[in-house]
C-alpha cells in the first residue's frame, strides 16, 4: 500500500533530522520506495509554537497495517527526542500520516485521511510535489486539486454558529483582511451552496463532521481558531531547498 506521511519540525537540526528520518524509514522491513520532497518552511501555527517549521511530505511503499505504520512513525520521533508540551508547540519532529491508499480509519488512536491534512499548505504544497496524484478517499479529490482549492483567490469560509458569533462576522472579515487578503467569512445561510470550493466551518455541537471542507470548532475561541485555520490555510509557505 502507498501511503503519504508529513514531516514537521522546528527545533534543533531540522533538515538533519528529516534525513535521518528517511533513513530510518528506508531500513526498516515492510518498507520500501522512500521518497521525499523538497523542504519548505511556513509560519508556525498557534501561538506558543515557536520558531518557522520546516515541513517536507514523502511518499512510500508499505506491507505494514496503518497502526503499525503509525507506531513506527512514533518511535521515529521518540528517537529524535520529541518532548510532547503544549500542543502544536516547539518539536524536534512530528511525523503525521496522512493517506494510506485508499483507506479511511477511525479509531481513536489513529484517523486516517490526517483530519487536518486537507486544509494545510505545509501538509499539502510538499504533498503535492510527491504525490499529486493520490486521492483523498472521503473528498475524492486528488492531493493536487486540494492544492488548488487552498490557492483560490477568492476563499470564502461559511460559517455556522450562533447569532452573536454571526453578528461578528463583519468585525471577524476587518481583523483578517489584511493579514489574509481574499479571504471572506460569510454565514452559510448566506453562501452560495454551489460555490464547492468554499470550506464551512462550524461552531455548532450537533453539526455533522466530517464532510468535504467542513471543520468544526468551539464557540468560545472562536476567533483564534479560524485564524488557526487561515495561517493554515493561507499561510505563506515558501520552499526552501533540497534536503536529501
Ligand atoms: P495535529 O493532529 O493537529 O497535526 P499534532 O501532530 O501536534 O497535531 P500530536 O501530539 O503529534 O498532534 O498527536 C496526537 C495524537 O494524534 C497521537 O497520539 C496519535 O495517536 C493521534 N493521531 C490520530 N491520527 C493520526 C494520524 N493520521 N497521524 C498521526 N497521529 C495521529
Ligand atoms: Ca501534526
Ligand atoms: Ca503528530
Amino acid at each position: 500500500m502507498q501511503a503519504c506521511i508529513s514531516l514537521g519540525g522546528n527545533m534543533g537540526d531540522v533538515a538533519d533530522t528529516f534525513r535521518k528520518t528517511l533513513r530510518q524509514l528506508k531500513n526498516t522491513t515492510g518498507v520500501a520506495h522512500v521518497e521525499a520532497s523538497r523542504l519548505y518552511q511556513s509560519v508556525p501555527v498557534g501561538t506558543d509554537a515557536g520558531r518557522p517549521f520546516l515541513n517536507a511530505a514523502a511518499t512510500l511503499d508499505t506491507s505494514l497495517t496503518p497502526i503499525e505504520l503509525l507506531r513506527l512513525l512514533q518511535q521515529i520521533e521518540n528517537s529524535h527526542q520529541r518532548i510532547r508540551e503544549t500542543h502544536w508547540g516547539p518539536r524536534t519532529l512530528d511525523l503525521d500520516l496522512i493517506l494510506f491508499g485508499d483507506q479511511t480509519v477511525a479509531t481513536p488512536e489513529l484517523t486516517i485521511p490526517h483530519p487536518h491534512c486537507w486544509y494545510r499548505r505545509f501538509v499539502v504544497d510538499p504533498l503535492a510535489e510527491v504525490a499529486p496524484e493520490a486521492r483523498h478517499p472521503e473528498f475524492e479529490l486528488s492531493v493536487s486539486q486540494l492544492k488548488d482549492v487552498l490557492y483560490t483567490n477568492d476563499f470564502h469560509i461559511a460559517v455556522r454558529g450562533p447569532d452573536d458569533l454571526l453578528i461578528r462576522l463583519p468585525e471577524l472579515n476587518r481583523n483578517f483582511s489584511s493579514e489574509f487578503p481574499g479571504v471572506l467569512l460569510l454565514p452559510f445561510s448566506e453562501a452560495n451552496s454551489e460555490n464547492s470550493r468554499q470550506i464551512v466551518v462550524s461552531f455548532l455541537a450537533a453539526d455533522e463532521t466530517p464532510r468535504p471542507f467542513r471543520l468544526r470548532g468551539r464557540v468560545d475561541t472562536a476567533e483564534q481558531f479560524l485564524r488557526d485555520v487561515l495561517s493554515a490555510a493561507r499561510g505563506q509557505v515558501t520552499q526552501v531547498a533540497n534536503f536529501t
